[in-house]
């Protein structure tokens, strides 16, 4: 038997016993992942044996995909918010997320279930929250992949079945990514509706990606996109929310709420200032998104001073409550 494998050994050159030898390692490296990923995967199915199954339509793929909750969960967060802010940033934001869901499934909300009659919740963050699939958190983080995957399921594991009540009803979890440092805004200057949980609330965070944004555009072109017709008007700020963010203006004889000025000129935020030189409108915003309920980086930067996901919460949701509902882990 010697003898027979001794040839055969033989024809192995240095070079290519190296290069077996490398496939070798690449193939354990490869199978060790797989390993993880089975045991992360086996881990979610594990605690939440009984869990509750959500209609997730993907406005991606265009299908539809009936997800446990939990999973729903971690591909939202892993959407949403940054794998490398705090663990308990990531926490808050599983816990809004998961209120968010279940309010959904109570709920039917006809621009889901236009889109798909047996859909719940939807993957785009236009008319819910975002998510991605595992194959995509991969693509995102590349080797740190495990990493930042494992915390986020630390996130959702640590905070399963956990929501967000206000006199034991569900809240309406709104978040942002950011509201420009200073203070977030209250639901009745967004939306018109005050919500006692969803009021202003100070966020002191640093200066942050979304802070001192600015763009140009000359006043035909703000006439233009406002659809007035007037040239050479005045533009002034005419009346701002407590929050500073505009709550109207003046172009001419014209009242234009800021949220329309926002939108037309695809503006990150409403804490918006201008200067006009010449021709010239040169407006400057700060923060992004809506700016009521939970600020995202304002939650990391209290995570990072040492708060809790629940006193993050209760931060940016006044009155609200975390609650263990086990009907839903
Ligand atoms: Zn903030």
């Amino acid at each position: 038997m010697g003898k027979r494998i001794q040839p055969l050994r033989k024809t192995l050159t240095k070079r290519s016993v190296g290069h077996n030898r490398n496939i070798i390692i690449i193939l354990l490296i490869c199978a060790s992942i797989r390993c993880v990923d089975y045991i992360i995967s086996e881990e979610i199915i594990h605690n939440k044996a009984s869990s509750q199954m959500i209609n997730v339509y993907n406005t991606e793929t265009e299908k539809l995909m009936q997800l446990e909750m939990e999973t729903y969960i971690a591909g939202v967060v892993a959407a949403e918010m940054p794998a490398s802010f705090e663990l308990d940033a990531l926490k808050a934001q599983a816990v809004a997320a998961r209120t968010f869901a279940l309010k959904r499934m109570n709920t039917p909300n006809s621009n889901v279930t236009a889109l798909y009659p047996k859909a719940q919740i939807t993957t785009s963050p236009a008319t819910c929250q975002a998510w991605i699939s595992d194959d995509e958190q991969r693509e995102r983080w590349g080797k740190d992949y495990i990493k930042w995957h494992q915390k986020i399921i630390q996130a959702v594991t640590e905070t399963a079945g956990e929501v967000l009540c206000y006199d034991g009803v569900l809240i309406d979890p709104v978040y942002h990514a950011s509201c420009g440092g200073g203070a977030t805004e209250s639901a009745e200057y967004v939306w018109g509706n005050a919500k006692p949980y969803l009021v202003s609330v100070p966020c002191n965070h640093p200066a942050d990606q979304h802070s001192g944004v600015t763009m140009a555009i000359s006043q035909a072109e703000l006439m233009e996109k406002l659809d007035l017709q007037s040239n050479a008007v005045n533009v002034i700020a005419e009346e701002r929310t407590p929050s500073n963010r505009l709550k109207t203006m003046l172009v001419g004889d014209n009242t234009i709420r800021g949220s329309e000025l926002r939108n037309a000129l695809g503006l990150k935020s409403t804490l918006i200032d201008w200067l006009i030189i010449g021709d010239q409108m040169i407006v400057t915003t700060n923060g992004y998104g809506h700016g009521a309920g939970m600020c995202q980086n304002g939650a990391n930067y209290y995570a990072q001073l040492g708060y809790n996901y629940q006193q993050i919460l209760q931060h940016y949701y006044r009155g609200a409550v975390v609650q263990k509902n086990n009907k839903y882990i």
